[in-house]
């Protein structure tokens, strides 16, 4: 960080912007080829009833090994391909990607995909989806689409026609990062979700003495079980964490406590055909 006032001041800023500009530029730079290049990955991180340990699902997550600089986090790259008008080309091959490798899975394991709130606003998003899901024969039951509150922000009227064209080709939907952005339970009301994702904020300090954040995820409970939707808590890594939530009645949850998103070729070594569950110390057959 800059220190110090006085003339040196503005300069010093200015080259830190400058780099950090030029760092981005690099990196949407190598963004566009990545695809072409192999470099991009899909990790799956299951997602597990919680009175059960059984696996029902996981949540594809994409990972980028930069030839040089090595894994970059989606949190930093997804937001320039947006910008940059690369997350529909992006989103696609996840998409595509997600439901080939689903229809291989033995069993009934659903896949989540996350859904860019660009990718939402594209009409052609609906035909996109049906494309995948006929090239690869997926169920569209397996397949759910994690969508976040800022789809509220656009046109409503759009919102709704997208909401019901995804909801006639059979795909669940479900909004992730709840409690996280420009809440307004309003749109409950009307936004046919399947599931809420209770988003890790809250899990994080539900366990420190004082926290009002389990009250807060037991009022996200009755909300999501008086609209018929399940709920999914992310990013449990404790078992007092778990514990808590099981207490809550948090239908699914996901985190490192049973496993890091993995490779493919790691969750089929888990998977068997049927149904499948997992201890909370990791992904070791029960
Ligand atoms: P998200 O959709 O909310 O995904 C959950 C994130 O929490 C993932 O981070 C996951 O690895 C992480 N996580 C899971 N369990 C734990 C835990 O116990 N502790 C901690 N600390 N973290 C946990 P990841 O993979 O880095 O992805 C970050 C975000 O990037 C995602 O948040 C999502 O918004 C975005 N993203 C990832 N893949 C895609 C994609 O294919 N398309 C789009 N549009 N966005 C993606
Ligand atoms: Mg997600
Ligand atoms: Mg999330
Ligand atoms: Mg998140």
């Amino acid at each position: 960080a800059a220190k110090g006032n006085g003339r040196g001041r503005f300069s010093f800023y200015s080259s830190d912007l400058h780099q950090a500009a030029e760092q981005r530029r690099v990196l949407e730079e190598d963004l566009r080829d990545a695809l072409a290049r192999g470099e991009m990955e899909l990790c799956y991180q299951p997602v597990v009833q919680s009175k059960s340990n059984m696996v029902t699902g996981v949540e594809a997550l994409i990972r980028w090994t930069h030839p040089e600089r090595g894994p970059i986090s989606p949190a930093l790259f997804i937001p320039i391909a947006e910008e940059a008008n690369m997350i529909w080309q992006l989103g696609g091959w996840v998409l595509r990607k997600a439901c080939e490798d689903a229809s291989r899975w033995p069993g009934e394991m659903r896949v989540a995909v996350n859904v860019s709130p660009i990718q939402f606003a594209n009409p052609d998003l609906p035909k996109v989806v049906a494309g995948a899901l006929a090239a690869t024969g997926l169920s569209p039951d397996r397949l759910e689409l994690e969508i976040t509150e800022s789809v509220f922000l656009g046109d409503s009227a759009e919102t709704n026609r997208m909401f019901k064209a995804l909801k006639e080709l059979g795909v669940r939907l479900a909004l992730d990062d709840f409690g996280t952005g420009y809440s307004s339970l309003g749109y409950l009301q009307s936004a046919p979700f399947d599931k809420i994702k209770i988003d890790q904020s809250f899990v994080r300090d539900a366990t420190v003495p004082g926290s009002r954040n389990g009250a807060i995820i037991a009022a996200i409970v009755a909300l999501a079980e008086a609209l018929e939707m399940e709920t999914t808590a992310e990013g449990i890594e404790s078992l007092d964490q778990l514990d808590l939530i099981r207490g809550l009645n948090v239908s699914h949850v996901q985190g490192y406590i049973y496993s890091k998103p993995v490779p493919q070729a790691e969750l089929l070594d888990h998977a068997e055909a049927g149904s499948w569950t997992i201890k909370p110390s990791g992904p070791a057959r029960q």
